[in-house]
């Protein structure tokens, strides 16, 4: 898609664009949180939803709260990246701040839902790398929805309903990392990251750096 993440020998790289999908519970918002934290050149992702923003999110940090006729709109113009239905709500990627961070040599990143993982996947899918996050039990999921206190015992009650079907799309994903321990799980997640901006693949200028390597290696 484009150029990125420059070096001093020549060697750059395409930025990508890193999911991370799970059902709700499972540790993502952390784990992005301890990424975007520890990973400069790593920019989030931030969605536009129509669904009521919770105690404590901020517009434009967690997401950009918009009504549905606005929602309507933004797909009408080809404004999202992707978009889907979750939990009665839409959810979508703005297309414009994404495209901005990757021209400028940095790698995104991505809260979304199986949905728009496909959707990215279709459109670039040498960009994307898929992680998908399991909770190590059901019980530790339905303990850590209630931790978090913000919905309703009903809207717990649908989301864990959801999560027997959100992971039986597990298979799509490139990485599976099952988090017993957000500091294991973290450790995972930012080897996989680290690991991905290596690939051969994803980096220009490599034929070059080798060629002078091996001219100065023949004197
Ligand atoms: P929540 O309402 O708990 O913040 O998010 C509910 C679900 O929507 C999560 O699984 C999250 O990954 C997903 N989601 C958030 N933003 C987007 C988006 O822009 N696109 C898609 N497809 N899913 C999203």
């Amino acid at each position: 898609m484009t150029t990125g993440g420059h070096g001093t020998d020549g060697v750059e790289r395409r930025g990508l664009m890193f999911v991370l999908s799970s059902p709700s519970g499972a540790g993502k918002t952390t784990l992005s949180r301890m990424l975007l934290e520890r990973e400069p050149g790593l920019k989030m992702s931030v969605s536009a939803t129509t669904r009521q923003m919770r105690p404590g999110e901020v517009e434009g940090r967690d997401y950009f709260f918009v009504t549905k006729p606005k929602f309507e709109t933004m797909v009408e113009q080809g404004e999202l990246l992707e978009w889907a239905t979750v939990f009665d709500n839409l959810y979508g990627t703005p297309r414009a701040p994404v495209e901005a961070a990757l021209s400028a040599g940095q790698d995104v990143l991505f809260d979304i839902d199986w949905q728009g993982t496909q959707q990215l996947h279709q459109k670039a899918s040498i960009d994307v790398v898929r992680v998908f996050i399991l909770p190590p039990s059901a019980a530790d999921l339905e303990k850590r929805l209630h931790s978090r206190a913000q919905d309703s015992d009903e809207v717990i009650r649908k989301r864990m309903s959801r999560a027997s079907h959100e992971m039986s799309h597990w298979a799509e994903y490139d990485y599976i990392v099952i988090n017993h321990n957000v500091d294991e799980a973290f450790a995972e997640v930012q080897s996989i990251l680290k690991a991905e901006r290596l690939k051969r693949e994803r980096r220009t200028g490599l034929v070059g750096f080798v060629r002078g390597l091996q001219a100065q290696l023949q004197g």
